[in-house]
């Protein structure tokens, strides 16, 4: 029965196509047949330092709910690095967008600091859009590893220079210093991507509420100097801008589709403050964006929703005198942990993402769902 399906698909999609798609399809028939070609747009949540201790007290703090558990498949990463077995966020994202595994402190780089391609790149080149969006800088380690090769996640002029040479699409994050108040060369990166087409604005010109982002112009906002607020002290950008990007990215029939990913970057400021509150208002902001996504993946059925952590941070365990709505915590360090990491996955081709495997293989199965 299922060969029959698969050959009859097969050959549906060979009459479907022309010859140079065809000759692929040939090529590769069981990748094609096993995954999901139909999908077209791929939404990526990574909560840093989100493990499931982070995850359950942000659930029981929203009376025993959250939105992850609309997926229906779970899957659990190996988070180590190539140098050390508790990773850093470097390490970490560069796992995810590259499919390496690396040293802490690396960005889109391998062990040997080679450059390797990331997923981002790789959707370009596919025709795709791509957007990032963090509460973080939009240099740090985890958006970075998307766009930027360096050997240390240090380097934040060096960074933030090549998300100029990125061609990403959208963004929005911290870091205005490092883009135009630059210490090592002086130059003016609002000036380069004005140049290369971007609409672009930081915090001090205008609200992010306030602006009107055109699909036809490419758009980068910074939202603070240095490092955004923590949600708790006022930083209110986040849902607003996710919500921007999907609009900004939603495609018509006849696009190529997007790869957008969204960064809850301070649950992890939190485990390493060792403050549960900290944790916990990071990730009920967080929550909402993985509503909205999944709300996204329900009107438009060609999406994939993949959410994970990088890490854990802090060892955060729920203490035995907690209740429902009166968390008592305990932390066993003020760094990252080595416990392994689950993985949410909704929409077209989320099946892929159930059971266990290295975080590299999150860069290999998204890779297969887009086909690139
Ligand atoms: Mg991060
Ligand atoms: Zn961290």
């Amino acid at each position: 029965m299922r060969n029959s399906i698969f050959v009859l698909s097969i050959i549906f999609l060979c009459f479907s196509c022309d010859n140079g798609q065809t000759k692929k399809l040939v090529e590769s028939p069981l990748k094609l047949a096993e995954t999901h070609p139909m999908v077209k747009n791929v939404i990526l949540l990574i909560g840093d330092g989100m493990g499931l201790g982070q995850i359950s007290a942000g659930m029981y703090s929203q009376q025993n709910h959250t939105a992850l558990e609309r997926c229906k498949v779970v899957g659990i990463h190996k988070p180590h690095a190539s140098n050390k077995l508790v990773t850093d966020s470097a390490a970490a994202a560069t796992s995810f967008a590259c499919g390496v595994k690396t040293y802490n402190g690396a960005i889109g780089v391998t062990k040997d600091t080679l450059d390797v391609e990331s997923i981002m790149s790789l959707a370009q080149k596919s025709g795709k859009k791509t957007g990032l969006v963090a509460s973080s800088t939009i240099v740090h380690a985890t958006p970075a590893a998307f766009y930027a090769h360096n050997k240390s996640r240090k380097n934040y002029e060096e960074i933030a220079a090549d998300l100029v040479n990125s061609n990403v699409d959208f963004f929005v994050g911290g870091g205005k210093q490092f883009f135009s108040n630059r210490n090592s060369d002086g130059r003016d990166l609002y000036a380069e991507l004005r140049a290369k087409g971007y609409i672009i604005s930081d915090f001090l010109e205008s609200e992010f509420a306030t602006l009107e982002i055109s699909k036809e112009k490419k758009f980068g906002y910074l939202t603070a100097n240095k490092d955004p607020l923590p949600v708790a002290q006022g930083r209110d950008y986040l849902i607003d801008a996710s919500k921007a990007a999907l609009n900004y990215l939603e495609n018509s029939i006849e696009d190529d589709g997007f790869f957008l990913m969204i960064e809850g970057s301070q649950i992890d400021w939190g485990g390493h403050a060792n403050d549960g509150d900290y944790v916990v208002s990071e990730f009920i902001e967080y929550d909402k964006i993985i509503d909205l996504a999944l709300d996204f993946a329900d009107t438009h059925p060609n999406t994939l929703v993949v959410i994970t952590a990088d890490h854990e941070t802090g060892g955060l365990a729920i203490q035995p005198e907690s209740k429902m709505d009166s968390l008592s915590y305990a932390f066993t360090s003020t760094y990252h942990t080595g416990t392994m990491i689950p993985v949410f996955a909704y929409g077209q081709g989320a099946e892929d993402f159930g059971g266990i495997y290295e975080n590299t293989a999150i860069f290999d199965k998204i890779k297969l769902a887009l086909d690139l």
